[in-house]
């Protein structure tokens, strides 16, 4: 069973963001014809998360998100879903190195690239809250690379 862990308080802003996407999660409805499934797993908070994509001339053409788990791990798949959809591998392995280096950072700049996952900012102050961030993140990456690679489907545990 997943451990208790602390919940971390944010300004009403973000809090009022998390919660949206947490509640109205963007890219929900799974792809019915995807690429790469890509899946991921934290045992310490108990997240899940799938994420499907589809490419088209090397960029992601759709990518669906779902899962289950803390509103943390569920809003940062959704915004990241809002802000890969178009990009290619190179670009979204730079945003995601941006989110992974912001949530190491607790005193860190939020990268302007990133819009509204500055959201997620103040989670770096909890170490163990930070996996559940990074959670739908490093699937994604999984997935880009399976993909590189040929493959279909990538199961990962944070
Ligand atoms: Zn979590």
């Amino acid at each position: 069973m997943p451990q208790p862990v602390p919940e971390p308080e944010f300004d009403e802003l973000y809090r009022e963001l998390i919660l949206d996407h947490y509640r109205s999660p963007r890219h929900h409805e799974p792809l019915s014809e995807p690429d790469v499934v890509a899946e991921g797993y934290n045992p310490l908070c108990g997240d899940e998360v799938e994420i499907r994509l589809t490419f088209s001339n090397g960029a992601v053409r759709d990518l669906s998100f779902h899962g289950r788990g803390c509103s943390i791990s569920q809003a940062s798949g959704s915004m990241l879903s809002d802000l890969v959809i178009g990009k290619n591998a190179d670009e979204i392995r730079t945003l995601s190195g941006l989110f992974t280096t912001m949530m190491r950072e607790p005193e860190g700049e939020s990268p302007e690239e990133l819009g509204d996952l500055e959201a997620f900012q103040g989670v770096a102050k909890f170490p163990a809250r930070v996996k559940c961030a990074t959670l739908a993140w490093h699937t994604l990456e999984d997935g880009l690379t399976q993909h590189e690679q040929g493959g279909h489907a990538v199961r990962r545990e944070e």
